[in-house]
Parts: structure tokens; sequence; C-alpha cells
């Protein structure tokens, strides 16, 4: 499963933060997740839990999720387009009719981490 593997790659590398930092224990994490990541944030918190049972150093942690809305970019006249909604999203720049690139959506990066 894929949120499965995402957090377990994001415990590895809490489990780093807290020895890199001489910690016991993670107590809160906070997560870029954007909305073209292709990760369902449900799956991912809810795989996230069911870890929390198995590794005591994140027991009490609690998973903190930003949702990053996409931006693109128009590649010819730079417009910034902003969709709230993924099914809103155009890949086309409805002045120039030219691609978008994608500069907001993509991200899932752990940006802050508490701990003790
Ligand atoms: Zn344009």
């Amino acid at each position: 499963m894929h949120e499965g593997a995402i957090a377990q790659s994001v415990v590895d590398i809490l489990r780093d933060i807290k020895d890199q930092n001489g910690l016991l224990s993670i107590t809160s994490a906070t997560l870029k997740v954007g909305a073209v990541s292709g990760v369902m944030i449900d799956a991912l918190e809810f795989a996230f839990e069911a870890i929390k049972k198995e590794e005591s150093f994140i027991k009490d942690a609690t998973l903190n999720i930003i949702n990053v809305n996409v931006k693109a970019r128009c590649n010819i006249c730079n417009k910034i387009y902003e969709f709230d909604n993924t099914d809103d999203l155009i890949m086309i720049c409805p002045d120039c009719q030219m691609p978008l690139t994608i500069i907001n959506g993509k991200e899932l990066e752990i940006v802050d981490v508490e701990g003790g």
C-alpha cells in the first residue's frame, strides 16, 4: 500500500531526527502535502496511527497535515493560477494556450517536528 510505505518513511525520518537531536520521543510532526502529490491524507493518517502502536517513540505524536493547493505558472506570460480544487485544475493557460508548469502542489515534506 502506497500510503503505508510513505507513513513508514516519515516514521524513519522522525527516528533519525530524534536520534540526531538526542530526543526520547517525538510529540508532533507537521507535514506539507500537495493536492497533486498523489497522497491520500486519510490513508496516510490511518497508516501513521497503525505504526504508532508499534513504535514507542511516536506513541504520543500528533500528525499535523498542511494541505498545499496547486499553483501553476504559464511558461509564456508568467501568470500564476491557483486551484482550490484539483477538479478545477487546468494545464493550459487560458490566455496564451500554452502549457502551465506546476510550481506548488506536488510537495510531500516534513516541515516541523517537536519532541522531548
Ligand atoms: Zn499565458
